[in-house]
């Protein structure tokens, strides 16, 4: 079996989502609730293969909101991804993604250095981030949308806005390694870890946002913004590319115009109907079959019998692990979602 912890964008859209599961006595509540409330199963799930292979999965909703991370509720967060993982681990699950923010946490906040909770000794190698297929994802997205709006890539200047991170990281090496844009541009807030990356790879400019947008034709979100930033989209080339895998989404589609085109990055699309009704929740245009990829990493692992953290730590994804995952992601029929 296979699990998907999750959690909602913000309080508004949790209270919205509580009345619409049924749960109404959450519904009113403001954040202090959800800080007190317990991880929850609110859904069961089947998928099937194009191969025919079917698997079943629980969705685990750790009740953690991004207000959490403002002002002094830190350790709040922290034990909403303990406890989720806890409680998923307890149900026997075997593969568990760690989906937005909860891998974000875990990795910011050390939690790999407290395995006990309460009376359960987590197995960190039932859990994965996810983070090999989505930037995979990401870099299918980066080539199939820009052919689709008529950017040539080999001429293009793509700017990754979270390169330092973890998905980040692992978008600028497979740029690097088998896309090889005219420029890469390289931005997040501590131009230190950039500077790391650039080591790495051999090439691209470290500059800030702001020097960033006006000069590129691609852009990927993958900065870890508990809400979204606004950008002054006059200063963006036509046509400019967004592709925003952030969640919380780091844009807004209201930006979108004449040859400004925003791509939800990170997502996938299924072939056949999962059998489900929590991507409901979170706005897919279809819910049956798009979810983001790091969930759909834990259904490629439980599929194959991978059971081990395919993707875990800060800044390990290689390009062959993304190849790899990327070929299971096609043998079971998901696609990048392109526009
Ligand atoms: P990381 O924490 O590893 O990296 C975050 C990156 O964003 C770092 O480079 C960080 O550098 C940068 N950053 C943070 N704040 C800002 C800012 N204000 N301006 C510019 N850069 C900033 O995160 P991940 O790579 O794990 O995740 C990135 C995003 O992808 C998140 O939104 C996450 O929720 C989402 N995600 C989406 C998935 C999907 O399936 N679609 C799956 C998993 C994650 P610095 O701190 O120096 O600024």
């Amino acid at each position: 079996m296979f699990g998907l912890i999750g959690h909602l964008t913000s309080l508004d859209h949790a209270k919205t989502v509580a009345k619409r599961l049924g749960y109404d006595e959450y519904g009113d509540q403001g954040l202090e609730f959800w800080c007190s409330a317990p991880p929850q199963v609110v859904d069961e799930i089947k998928v099937t293969s194009v191969t025919g292979q079917e698997i079943r999965g629980l969705y685990v909703e750790s009740c953690f909101l991004p207000e959490m991370l403002a002002g002094n509720r830190i350790k709040t967060a922290m034990r909403k991804v303990l406890n989720a993982m806890a409680h998923a681990q307890k149900l026997g699950i075997n593969i568990t993604a760690l989906g937005g923010f909860s891998s974000i946490i875990f990795e910011n906040f050390q939690l790999g250095q407290i395995p006990q909770v309460r009376n359960i000794q987590l197995e960190f190698q039932r859990f994965t981030t996810g983070n090999t297929h989505t930037a995979y994802i990401i870099c299918q997205q980066v080539e199939q949308c820009s052919q689709k709006y008529g950017i040539d890539l080999s001429q293009a200047t793509v700017t990754v806005c979270g390169a330092s991170g973890d998905i980040g990281s692992a978008v600028c090496r497979w740029l690097t390694c088998r896309q090889h844009p005219k420029e890469l541009l390289l931005v997040a807030r501590s131009p230190d870890k950039l500077y790391q990356i650039q080591g790495e790879i051999g090439w691209g400019k470290v500059l800030s946002l702001a020097e960033a947008l006006p000069q590129s034709d691609i852009v990927v979100w993958v900065a870890s913004l508990p809400k979204g930033m606004d950008i002054d989209v006059s200063q963006l080339k036509r046509p400019c590319l967004l592709i925003d895998g952030g969640y919380p989404k780091n844009l807004s589609h209201s930006i979108e115009g004449e040859g400004i085109y925003v791509v939800n990055g990170g997502i996938v699309e299924h072939s056949l109907d999962i059998d489900w009704k929590i991507m409901d929740i979170v706005n897919m245009a279809i819910p049956t079959r798009q979810l983001f990829a790091c969930f759909a990493e834990s259904m490629l692992l439980e599929f194959e019998g991978w059971y081990t953290n395919f993707s875990w730590g800060r800044n390990q994804i290689t390009v062959a692990k993304m190849e790899q995952i990327g070929q299971v992601s096609r043998k079971h029929g998901f696609r990048p979602l392109v526009g």
